[in-house]
């Protein structure tokens, strides 16, 4: 196959990457997605997905009520010792696995005429003077015009594209398992725990997603991550619960490591970055599968700009940074400032404490999490 029958060139078939396709695909436009690993998959991931972005996802033809995906309208924070609040959400979501929502990705674009190529590597990505982009696989070599980097958090691509970066080591940890047991329909809850925080929320199927972030230094301590979650998550009044009352559905829990919250750059060597690849947002500080999905769609409607001769290179480049910048560089920002509140035994008590007394805050933090909804 050669990439030069397709106008562009999706690097990563995860959300950022399936949502950029189907919203070029239904402008006419032809794409090809490549993706390292092969569907369905699951992922590390709290599996939250805020309203913000579901008119935009029904446009699309994508309809999470139908897949038994669970709606959201409460949340509930406890801290460490087990003192908790719980209020409604003014916009809430819905939550379902990564296996059912980007599997459907999967089966909408192939429907639409994108063409999914799984089970493939992207190992170099060239922008020549010609103003078209050369990329290889370990097996094939692709031209085409434009090259949308949708490669997730970390990827052997960084080290091509940005150094610095890749080689920046980070000690945080995600983990995540299903689980059979019992937690409220319409609940999001997030524990905190020393030295990270778990969020549980009902998937499909009566499933449980139990997913948490920590570090090297809390997970090294343990002989594994069965005694990880009994012996130091347990200490949490509710995961102690949790895992005492809930059996695991998965043979072995999903980890993935070097999660990396640091600046990047939208746009790097030409190649236009979404999702991830684009900036990282703490899961706790914001939606970074809604921030995905809206990138995505301001992406798709520079590209698509770009590719009917309306702007520049450069002008479809110089929109797409600013309108992301304007969308998300606020949310990052709060992330980053509060970030090391959490998994900090003290900092999580003492903030409870004005949570239980003031119980407007809670949803106006929230709300803070949340986009504006797009269509
Ligand atoms: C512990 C944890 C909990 C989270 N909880 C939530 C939550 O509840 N709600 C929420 O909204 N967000 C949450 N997030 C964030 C959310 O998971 C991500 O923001 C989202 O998955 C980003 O989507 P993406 O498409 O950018 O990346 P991904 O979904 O990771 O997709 C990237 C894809 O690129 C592929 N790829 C990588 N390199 C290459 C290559 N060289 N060639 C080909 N393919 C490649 C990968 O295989 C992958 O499929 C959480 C994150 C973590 C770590």
């Amino acid at each position: 196959m050669n990439g030069s029958n397709f106008d562009v060139v999706i690097i990563g078939g995860g959300l950022a990457g399936l949502v950029s396709s189907i919203d070029l695909a239904k402008r006419g436009i032809s794409v090809l997605v490549i993706e390292k690993k092969n569907f369905p998959m699951h992922k590390v991931c709290g599996e939250y997905l805020s309203n913000e972005v579901r008119p935009y996802l029904k446009r699309l033809g994508f309809f999470p009520e139908n897949l038994g995906a669970k709606e959201i309208s409460r949340f509930m924070i406890s801290s460490v010792d087990g003192a908790s609040s719980t209020c409604e959400m003014n916009m809430g979501g819905f939550s379902m696995s990564r296996y059912v929502l980007d599997k459907e990705l999967f089966s909408l674009a192939s429907n639409m005429g994108v063409v999914i190529v799984t089970d493939t590597v992207v190992t170099k990505v060239n922008f020549s003077n010609e103003n078209h982009f050369e990329l290889n696989t370990s097996n094939n070599s692709y031209n085409t015009k434009v090259v949308i980097g949708a490669y997730g958090k970390r990827s052997n691509l960084d080290k091509e594209i940005r150094m610095k970066f890749f080689y920046k080591r980070t000690n945080y940890v995600g983990i995540k398992c299903h689980f059979r047991g019992e937690h409220e329909d319409d609940l999001v809850s997030l524990h905190n725990f020393e030295g990270g925080y778990c969020g549980v929320s009902k998937i499909e199927n009566g499933l449980l997603n139990v997913s948490y972030l920590t570090t090297n230094n809390v997970l090294n301590r343990y002989k594994n991550i069965k005694e990880l979650e009994h012996v130091h998550l347990a200490k949490n009044p509710y995961l102690h619960s949790l895992f005492n009352n809930a059996s695991s559905s998965f043979i072995k829990p999903l980890v993935i490591s070097q999660i990396n919250f640091g600046i990047k750059r939208t746009v790097e060597k030409h190649v236009l970055m979404v999702g991830d690849a684009a900036g990282m947002i703490h899961p706790l500080c914001g939606n970074g599968m809604a921030m995905a999905i809206h990138g995505a769609k301001i992406c798709s409607e520079q590209v698509y700009q770009f590719l009917n001769q309306n702007i520049s290179r450069d002008e479809m480049e110089r929109y797409y940074s600013k309108n992301w910048d304007i969308e998300f560089k606020t949310r990052l920002k709060l992330g980053r400032y509060i970030e090391p509140l959490f998994g900090n035994k003290w900092a999580s008590n003492i903030a409870l404490k004005p949570l239980k007394l003031l119980p407007g805050i809670l949803p106006k933090l929230i709300s803070l999490s949340h986009g504006k909804t797009i269509i």
